[in-house]
């Protein structure tokens, strides 16, 4: 990239914020509308701990308790990943990175392949909501669309509206008590990298206690200006 170029091919970008605030919902969403890929490491982490593998075996306490998996597991489960030729088109890092340590790993594999981070958005929202957010969440088995007991819930009950299977996943360590650690580590750990993506300039912030379909409209138009 000599810099020169008016218009980005690709908008890579990181989605802040605590566990609840919506960024796999709105990920998905930035997938189908930009093609983009997700690139979520609570997801790469629960199937390493579905697989049995070694990193698997490592994080699997750990996320049950709610901590952070250590940044060297994340990191090498998130450079296998990225290295795939489907990323080179853009990504929406979700849940990554969450300590300074993996947002300066990330800094440089962004920079090792001739890219860089274009925005990093921070859904905004209360800790209070959260709970809520987080103890109605269900999945579904067959496509792994999200959704909620009370904000989200499929057209017809029992059956997604997404690819019409009618089995449903919950999450071991969407409880209260774990919740309760996930946001300590998330305010411990991650909440400085709003700081740091700040004096990088490509921060932005959008009000995610609003609907889901307003928030996507907000990180729509980020996305759209990243691309222009
Ligand atoms: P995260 O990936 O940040 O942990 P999710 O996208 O999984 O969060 O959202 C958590 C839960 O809250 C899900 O059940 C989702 O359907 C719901 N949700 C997401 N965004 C909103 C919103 N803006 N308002 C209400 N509920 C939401
Ligand atoms: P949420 O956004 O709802 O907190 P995730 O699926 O992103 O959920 O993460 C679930 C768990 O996986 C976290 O509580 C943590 O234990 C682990 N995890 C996911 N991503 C990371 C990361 N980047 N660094 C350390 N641990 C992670
Ligand atoms: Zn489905």
């Amino acid at each position: 990239m000599d810099g020169t170029t008016t218009a980005q091919t690709a908008a890579n970008l990181v989605l802040l914020g605590p566990p609840g605030a919506g960024k796999g919902t709105q990920a998905r969403k930035l997938e189908e509308g930009f093609g983009l890929i997700q690139l979520s490491t609570g997801d790469l982490l629960r199937a390493a701990v579905a697989a049995g593998t070694e990193a698997g075996k490592a994080a699997k306490a750990v996320m049950e308790r709610g901590d952070l998996v250590s940044d060297d597991i994340v990191i090498a489960i998130l450079r296998d990943r990225l290295g795939e030729p489907d990323c080179a088109n853009g990504v929406i890092f979700d849940g990554f990175p969450r300590t300074a340590a993996q947002a300066e790993a990330l800094d440089a594999l962004m920079a090792e392949a001739g890219s860089s981070i274009t925005s990093a958005i921070s859904l905004e929202v209360d800790d209070a909501a959260m709970v809520d957010r987080i103890s109605g969440r269900f999945t579904c088995a067959g496509c792994g669309e999200g959704y909620h007991d009370s904000f989200k819930q499929p057209a017809k009950d029992g059956v997604c509206d997404n690819c019409g299977s009618s089995e449903f996943n919950r999450r071991a360590d969407d409880n209260a008590e774990t919740v309760a650690q996930r946001l300590k580590a998330y305010h411990a750990q991650t909440a400085p990298l709003i700081a740091y993506y700040g004096e990088r300039g490509v921060l932005k912030g959008v009000d995610a206690m609003a609907q889901i379909d307003t928030v996507s409209e907000s990180l729509t138009a980020i996305v759209q200006e990243a691309l222009a």
